[in-house]
């Protein structure tokens, strides 16, 4: 193939971490105060040379810039148009503005409320709500992409600038006040965005990458039309590649193809089959950037396989084919090589953001019809072909347990009502019972135990005796407070998927695979790599040892199906559903032996049910579905007398209230203190049957909430839901508190109650 059939190579972001999570540590060192600006902007700096390289050495033709960030990219936006909420805009924006915005405090300047953060799409990424008001301006303002361009090209790189387009970001945020529509305020956004192209074009800049996530939901006439005026005043400078991810786009590809721009790029791992309905409809002079390397998961692809689809796209297209990962890889573990403790059938399997650098050019290299790389291509897919066999993935047993669920299964013995009078015999419970949602106070103690355990420090022996004083600890303290139905308190738990991970069979964990969450916060995710099934039981011999403690309740702990799922790198040869059910039958095993060990209460959290959402509306309740399902199966081994709760910590259920009563948990717990419970309308307007706990403090907050404050909540809980089948707690576990905060307002909670109680 000559090289002007070359097939152009780009990702559309690297994550910004650090592979040793360099940048949040810097971060917190000078959010702390131990170190200056200077040395955080040097580590910055690092980190962007270090990852352009990392690209560069894979051979990507464009290195991405912009997509590095000091808290948030969508943040970074804000700053770039000059667009700050309005109590923190004083003076020039700069990087302590930045933080400002998104933590509520920086080393300089006053103290004013943060904004809101929010998910990011269906990942598990925050982002900085941009807020808006109907007098907003936007200028080009903060010059940090500027820079970081020059920075890229002085180092000699091709760059392709990344900016969060003009629509989405709109959308993302929300007006501060009412009556005033954030979409009229684009014809202004455009100005600004204008000037930053221009000035990109100034700098030497060929290609822009603009995106436009937005484009993968179910928009708003309006919204959906708005793109039209957008990328009329856009096009001129720069040449701009449209680029949307996480779902397919073929609902909006009519108005797509009409836009002023030069390029589209789309998600073919998320949607594979969108590629031949775009590839028709492409307008002649457009490039097509074919995302085909996922982002989101950790799996090595399948090259030979992308070889044989694109092969044809790549013949009808030449150098309009571009090659891209699906989405920013912001979302992988950073680099497969430093995990040496991995299984090496397992790790062959895999690959981070590093690897999928190369899997884009490999593939490319394949495609412009070297020999060499189409070999190399087959050879980098036999360990995946392999694997479909493997007899480390695939166990029968499990199989055929799943593939023998009835829809009898999912349904407990009794139905509610019945249940409830076993309960009640059962579980002599006052009124208005009080209890918390799992977790206490994760103490510095707790953790350089399990460090000094996992180093090899402290013997298993010494380590479960550790976990036991604070197990005890936990129980004293709750007794003493009065509390009527107990938790052992989590202790043995770094993080409440990661916890079951490790114990299941079917997971592998990682070392240092970090993700940004927000911030600089990271998570972990496991990989679910096999058939899971559990091999002895979790977290009986804790709860146990807990309920032989005390004499009153001790309610059992685990995480639900959904929740599991949600929060680790699932496979990808089997349907979610289908590794939903595998876990909800481990967990369903869990249940019945902690039942049998005398546990009368146990608790199955599923705070991430929501989340799990597609992106697309109408394809809510086929997730649900199998969702609600997957959650009922872990809780159907239940007898009528057990109580089985749920915990959710999300605001809003109006939309999804009826899947959240047809999980039929007994109890659920949830998060409302902070609507004022306004969130228990919907319940309210359901006529949900079941009981519920609404959380009637904020246990994000270090304030101690007063007796009066958790009285005047429950009194108002009490007009939506009888006294009867209400419960008093907080609003999530307890494990980021310390002690003394966790007991004080425990001990206002109790005492809330207690009044309540004989007044009524
Ligand atoms: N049981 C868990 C805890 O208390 C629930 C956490 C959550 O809802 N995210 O920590
Ligand atoms: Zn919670």
């Amino acid at each position: 193939m000559t090289t002007q059939n070359k097939t152009t190579t780009h990702i559309l972001g690297y994550p910004r971490v650090g592979s040793q999570r360099e940048l949040k540590f810097a971060q917190e060192k000078y959010w702390r105060g131990e170190i200056d600006q200077k040395e955080l902007k040097e580590v910055g700096s690092l980190l962007r040379h270090r990852h352009w390289g990392d690209q560069v050495g894979a051979g990507i033709d464009y290195v991405s810039v912009g997509d590095f960030a000091w808290y948030d990219h969508v943040l970074s936006t804000s700053m770039l148009l000059g667009h700050i909420p309005k109590r923190h805009n004083n003076g020039f924006p700069d990087l302590d503005t930045l933080f400002r915005v998104a933590r509520g405090k920086a080393p300089t300047g006053c103290a004013c409320a943060a904004s809101d953060m929010t998910k990011w799409f269906n990942t598990n990424y925050h982002y900085i709500v941009p807020e808006f008001s109907a007098d907003d301006q936007f200028n080009v303002s903060w010059q940090q992409l500027f820079e970081e361009v020059a920075e890229a090209k002085k180092a000699g790189h091709d760059v392709k600038p990344v900016l969060l387009g003009p629509v989405s970001y709109l959308w993302l945020g929300k007006e501060k006040e009412s009556g005033f529509d954030r979409l009229s305020l684009l014809p202004r956004l455009l100005t600004a965005y204008q000037k930053i192209l221009g000035k990109l074009a100034g700098l030497g800049v060929e290609w822009v990458q603009i995106d436009e996530p937005v484009l993968a939901l179910e928009l708003p006439k309006e919204w959906a039309d708005s793109f039209k005026l957008a990328y009329q005043v856009l096009n001129g400078s720069t040449k701009l590649l449209l680029t949307t991810y996480f779902d397919n786009i073929t609902h909006h590809l009519d108005k797509i193809v009409e836009l002023n721009v030069d390029g589209l790029h789309i998600d073919l791992s998320a949607s594979p089959e969108q590629l031949s309905e775009v590839v028709a409809a492409l307008p002649q002079d457009w490039v097509l950037s074919a995302g085909v390397i996922n982002g989101r998961n950790v799996w090595r692809a399948d090259l030979a396989q992308l070889l044989s689809v694109l092969q044809p796209v790549k013949e009808q297209l030449g150098s309009r084919l571009w090659l891209a990962s699906s989405c920013s890889l912001l979302h992988s573990p950073i680099d497969l090589d430093l995990e040496t403790e991995l299984n090496p059938e397992v790790r062959q399997w895999l690959s981070f953001a590093k690897q999928k650098c190369r899997e884009v050019t490999l593939l490319a290299q394949a495609l412009d019809g070297s020999e060499l790389a189409q070999q190399e291509c087959l050879q980098y897919s036999a360990p995946i072909k392999a694997r479909v066999t493997s007899e480390l993935v695939n166990n029968a047993e499990v199989r055929q347990r799943t593939a023998a669920i009835t829809p009898a299964l999912a349904e407990r013995k009794a139905p509610y009502a019945e249940r409830a009078r076993q309960q009640r015999t059962a579980l002599n419970l006052p009124l208005l019972p009080t209890t918390t949602i799992g977790s206490f106070p994760q103490t510095n103690e707790v953790r350089t135990q399990r460090r000094d355990f996992k180093a090899g420090r402290l013997t298993e022996a010494e380590y479960n005796t550790a976990l036991k004083g604070h197990i005890a600890d936990a129980i004293e303290r709750q007794q003493k407070l009065d509390l009527d139905v107990l938790v052992h308190g989590e202790a043995e738990r770094n993080d409440m998927v990661e916890y079951f991970a490790e114990l299941l069979e079917g997971f592998a964990v990682t070392r240092f695979g970090w993700v940004q969450s927000y911030g600089s916060r990271c998570v972990k995710p496991a990989v679910i790599v096999s058939d899971i099934y559990r091999t002895k039981p979790m977290t009986v011999g804790w709860t146990c040892y807990a309920q032989s403690l005390t004499n009153k309740l001790v309610k059992g702990m685990l995480t639900g199906p959904v929740t599991i799922l949600g929060w680790t790198f699932p496979r990808e040869d089997l349907t979610r559903e289908e590794v939903a059910n595998q876990i909800a039958l481990a967990l369903r095993d869990e249940v019945a032996d902690l039942q049998a060990a005398g546990i009368k209460v146990i608790q199955i959290d599923e705070p991430a049910i929501r989340e799990g959402l597609p992106l697309k509306a109408s394809q809510w309740q086929a997730y649900l579905d199998w969702a609600v399902n997957a959650f009922k199966i872990s809780a159907a081994s239940a007898e009528p007398q057990t109580q089985i709760h749920t915990h959710m910590c999300y605001s809003e259920f109006n939309d999804i209230i009826e899947s959240v009563a047809a999980l039929d948990a007994d109890v659920i717990t949830i998060e409302t203190s902070r609507s004022d419970m306004e969130l228990l309308k919907a319940f309210e307007e359901f006529d949900y049957p079941n009981e519920i706990g609404p959380g009637v403090y904020d246990i994000h907050s270090p304030n101690i909430p007063e007796v009066e404050h958790i009285t005047q909540l429950v009194e108002k809980a009490e007009m939506l839901i009888p006294a009867e089948r209400l419960w008093i707690n907080p609003d999530c576990g307890l494990k980021t508190r310390n002690w003394e905060e966790t007991e004080a307002a425990l001990r206002n909670l109790v005492t809330a109650a207690k009044s309540l109680r004989e007044q009524w």
